[in-house]
């Protein structure tokens, strides 16, 4: 889900304010003007490294060190996406992005996709359990390089969904279709609608990357988001995991392999699966 701005018209605001275009800002196919990004950002060092690599890769990158500069940031001017930390000093990151669902839900602007940056990994659980329906998220210390490219897909993503969509109705980009489907209540994946028989770990390995397709998971954070603190995981872990899994997916599409290894990074979600097992 994205957050949808109110309808602020341009003409409501100020002559003196910089824009190249009636539509600047917006992620809009007028791409001779700069993007806008909002960073919301309590620490300075990480704040300036966010903005000088933002800015030299041709985004316009404006800077809130507080959930309440950010509101009143948001409300003047959307930003075409905005970057998110968690931990503020008056809202926290989660609270912030709830009240700007909430207060620009009623205007039918273009929706402005979020990318929290987290730094522990009770945080980034939320993030990714999807309850809050942002795009994506950075867990800390981050290479702002990634965050870049993170930043990139994710506007290519949103314009795309902009496109297709009348200007009036916005509704969240619908997901690609994936040969899965994942039952929560009964921790049950199920592959081509044939249910797989998954231990603990591989079921949370897969739920992991079927919730984000495309996106690419470092060990470390697959580490982090499906095995306990206490247990003894370690990288080969999750490579054996995988391994495991795949020849569980194989044994229903033998010709299909779902799981991208990326070599010495981790793995994601392959986005252009055939619709039916092959
Ligand atoms: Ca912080």
């Amino acid at each position: 889900m994205h957050i949808r701005p109110s309808g602020v018209s341009p003409t409501l605001h100020g002559p003196r304010r910089p824009r190249a275009g009636p539509r600047a800002g917006l992620p809009s196919a007028a791409m001779s003007t700069k993007l806008r990004i909002l960073v919301v950002e309590d620490e300075s060092g990480i704040a300036d490294t966010l903005q000088y690599v933002l800015k030299s890769d041709g985004f316009e990158a404006v800077w809130c060190e507080t959930a309440e500069a950010a509101l009143a940031s948001f409300a003047a001017e959307p930003p075409a996406l905005v970057v998110l930390d968690v931990g503020l000093p008056d809202l926290n990151g989660f609270e912030l992005f709830k009240r700007l669902q909430d207060r620009m839900r009623r205007g039918g602007a273009p929706e402005v996709p979020v990318v929290f940056l987290t730094a522990r990994s009770d945080e980034i659980d939320r993030v990714v359990g999807l309850e809050l329906g942002a795009d994506d998220y950075i867990a800390k210390p981050f290479s702002p390089r990634e965050l870049v490219a993170r930043v990139r897909t994710i506007l290519r993503r949103s314009q795309r969904g902009a496109a297709a969509a009348p200007a009036t109705a916005s509704p969240p980009p619908a997901a690609p279709a994936l040969p899965f489907a994942i039952d929560a209540e009964r921790m049950l994946i199920r592959y081509y609608g044939r249910p797989l028989e998954l231990s603990r770990y591989e079921y949370g390995l897969l739920r992991v990357l079927v919730q984000r397709p495309g996106r690419v998971f470092t060990r470390d954070e697959l580490l982090s988001l499906v095995w306990d603190e206490s247990s003894d995981s370690f990288d080969r872990t999750v490579d054996a995991h995988v391994k495991t899994l795949r020849a569980k997916l194989r044994a229903i599409a033998p010709e299909v392999d779902p799981i991208r290894t990326l070599r010495g990074t981790g793995y994601a979600l392959a986005e252009d699966l055939p619709a039916a097992p092959v």
